[in-house]
């Protein structure tokens, strides 16, 4: 097992009382293996990757739980004690690559600032590493010497993941990371994501709104409604029987799965998986 959460609680604390946005998660995820995480906006998905990054800040604060990575719980660790873990094991992508990345500096700069901070200080190692990675999701080696705003949406996403590739992490947390894109774009990052993950074998937890992007892709798949687990199961059966796999809020008319493989089913043109609930 790569990673074990449980019980984990995310609170933020404010003045007048403190908002609980991750509610008791528990999951494990295998090496290897791409859960992904759905859910409406606000529901807590991005409180939950951080958390397990460890990199909540103020007002945010762990209420409660572990995140044992490896072996190691990484709750309540120091920045230097996780800093061996950060890129070099788990890696994050960020849900907006223009905010993650530094707009004065280029890329090969900002890669090189990474490899530098981490221990790599080979002028070679470093030059060779960072060429390889981009031409990994496809961007031409010449963009080293770009800034962010000379590339596209795409690229910035792609040379963000190219950048969470550097140390060959065991996990990639990735956060909406197709969601500026269109839908073209999306999908072809998606499977440029997947081809990656097949040939380099690091576990993806991976965070969308949009299950019908997700679910192609995803071993597992995991439903949040209001900061909890809602559902939690291989992705083919989520989609078989919604609510059957976790005893979530199965008294609800209308559960948060449905509600999104509704609005799923109204803006997916391509890819149905197999068992696709219409037909
Ligand atoms: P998601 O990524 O699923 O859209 P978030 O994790 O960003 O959800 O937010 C979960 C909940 O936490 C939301 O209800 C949001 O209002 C609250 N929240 C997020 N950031 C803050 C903050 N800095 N201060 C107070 N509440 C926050
Ligand atoms: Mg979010």
């Amino acid at each position: 097992m790569l990673l074990e959460v449980s019980g984990l609680s995310v609170d933020y604390v404010l003045d007048r009382a403190d908002v609980r946005a991750v509610d008791n998660v528990s999951f494990t995820l295998d090496r290897g293996e791409f859960l992904g995480i759905v859910g409406e906006s606000g529901c807590g998905k991005s409180t939950l990757l951080f958390a397990i990054a460890q990199l909540l800040a103020p007002p945010a604060r762990i209420a409660a739980g572990s995140v044992t990575f490896k072996g190691d719980n990484l709750v309540g660790l120091t920045d230097r004690q996780l800093s061996s873990v950060r890129w070099r094991d788990m890696s994050v992508v960020m849900q907006s690559a223009m905010n993650a990345l530094n707009p004065v500096k280029s890329i090969g700069a900002q890669f090189r600032d990474a490899m530098r901070a981490h221990g790599k200080t080979s002028r070679d190692e470093i030059a060779t590493r960072s060429a390889e990675v981009l031409r990994m999701v496809g961007i031409d080696q010449a963009h080293l010497r770009s800034y962010p705003h000379q590339l596209s949406g795409g690229m910035r996403q792609r040379a963000m993941i190219a950048m969470a590739l550097l140390f060959t992490p065991d996990l990639v947390i990735m956060d909406e990371p197709t969601s500026a894109l269109d839908v073209v774009a999306q999908r072809s990052l998606m499977v440029q994501i997947k081809e990656l993950q097949r040939s380099l074998g690091f576990a993806i937890v991976f965070v969308t709104h949009d299950m019908s992007l997700v679910s192609h892709f995803s071993d597992r798949l995991m439903v949040m409604y209001a900061g909890q687990v809602d559902e939690l199961g291989a992705t083919r059966a989520i989609f078989s029987a919604p609510n059957s796999t976790s005893g979530g809020s199965s008294d609800t008319d209308m559960n948060a799965l449905t509600v999104i493989a509704w609005s799923a089913l109204v803006v997916t043109t391509t890819m149905p998986p197999a068992n696709w609930p219409v037909a």
